[in-house]
């Protein structure tokens, strides 16, 4: 079998279809499945991993994402967004009391955030606003 590949604009245009039906659509699998559904309405065998799926939805702004996570290993350094590829924005926190700082980390894309524990992402639920 041989697999072809999609341009971003074919997985958007599909990606938008599949958008004017659900305005919910509660997990990335969901989704691909849905998107390669439209796309092989045009083009059989054509096939889109999740995360260049995921990537290219939130960077285009179609949908925004709730993300569940679980927590990680405090050691692991992000160097990007593990959601979106974005850039990470360290955050620090100050407590009112005894002077504490906390850092975060956030993205500006996706709204994805992490404190000192990495949060692993394990869910993603796409919504159409
Ligand atoms: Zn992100």
């Amino acid at each position: 079998m041989v697999y072809h590949i999609p341009s971003d604009e074919d997985i958007l245009t599909a990606v938008e279809k599949v958008f004017q039906k659900y305005h919910i659509v509660t997990s990335q699998h969901a989704l691909k499945k849905l998107v390669e559904k439209e796309l092989q309405s045009t083009k059989k065998h054509l096939h889109v991993s999740g995360p260049r799926l995921r990537t290219l939805v939130l960077n285009s702004g179609k949908a925004r994402v709730e993300i569940r996570t679980r927590e990680g290993d405090p050691k692991k350094i992000l160097n990007k967004c593990p959601v979106c590829g974005g850039v990470l924005q360290r955050v620090k926190n100050q407590t009112i009391y005894g002077g504490e700082v906390t850092i975060e980390f956030r993205c500006a894309v996706c709204g994805y955030w992490t404190g000192k524990k990495k949060k692993i992402p394990t869910l993603y639920v796409f919504h159409v606003d």
